[in-house]
């Protein structure tokens, strides 16, 4: 199986999943630049997977499916679907998608929408050597989304349960958000070795226009303030920021946010 981003608006990714007959696409914003792609390859799609109902995610599904009318829709339960016959995913639901071999459990992580969901394949699959997310707008490579419906202890149990995969799970994104994240990372954390270090390979990749992603869980933990804010001198600094004693984990955690909102 195949995993390719297909670029959107300014800064989006559709990752685009494929064999060499089949396609399956995340978070399709626009149409065009997917069916350019499906063109050349000679890809027949599948399915279309939804993280959250946001126009950016979600603008390009009623084009898509005028050419590929039996293309399946799957989409967050609590959200408006972005389309009539879309399907409705609950957090513990699972996705099989025959055609690509490939089984993705739902996890709800709700933050940066109400509804938000994330796709996790096991490495259990026999099409993958890695467990696979998709996790839409939830985490970002050195970042988590902006809090635009839900409360900071959502987005933070979101992304603990997002940690607490398999450090060898790849990570899809859908932003190329990294270097500007990084940034500000290293001003909340500047001592650290291992976020100076990827800085300057992601300096190099932007250089060749390279895409940052997929990351992986592992990554992130090292480098990704957003998963870092209970460790002491995370938090420590994000304190000073604040100027206040922050006691809860979740208190710090909404500081940091607030930080980086205004970065
Ligand atoms: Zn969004």
């Amino acid at each position: 199986m195949n995993i390719s981003p297909i670029c959107a608006f300014q800064d989006n990714y559709i990752w685009l999943l494929s064999n060499n007959k089949h396609a399956v696409v995340v978070d399709p914003g626009q149409a065009a630049p997917i069916e350019q792609v499906l063109a050349e390859r000679g890809l027949i799609l599948t399915d279309i997977l939804i993280t959250h109902h946001h126009y950016d995610h979600t603008g390009g599904v009623q084009a898509l499916l005028k050419n590929w009318p039996h293309a399946k829709v799957y989409a967050p339960a609590d959200e408006p679907l972005p389309s009539s016959n879309a399907v409705a995913l609950n957090d513990g639901d699972t996705l099989n998608l025959s055609e690509l071999n490939l089984t993705f459990n739902v996890m709800k992580v709700p933050g940066h929408t109400l509804g938000h969901i994330a796709f996790y394949a096991a490495n259990d699959n026999d099409s993958v050597s890695h467990p696979l997310l998709f996790c839409g707008d939830t985490l970002f490579s050195g970042g988590c989304g902006r809090l635009f419906e839900g409360t900071p202890q959502q987005m933070y149990d979101s992304l603990q349960r997002l940690k607490a995969l398999p450090d060898a799970t790849q990570v899809y994104c859908t932003h190329e958000y990294t270097q500007s994240n990084l940034a500000f990372g290293y001003a909340v954390e500047p001592s650290n070795n291992a976020l100076k270090k990827h800085i300057q390979s992601v300096a190099k990749c932007r250089q060749q226009g390279i895409p940052t992603l997929p990351s992986s869980i592992g990554l992130e933990k090292a480098i990704n303030v957003f998963l870092r804010s209970d460790l002491a001198n995370v938090k420590a600094s994000i304190q000073a920021h604040a100027g206040a004693p922050l006691t809860e984990s979740t208190q710090v955690f909404a500081a940091l946010r607030r930080w980086k909102d205004d970065f």
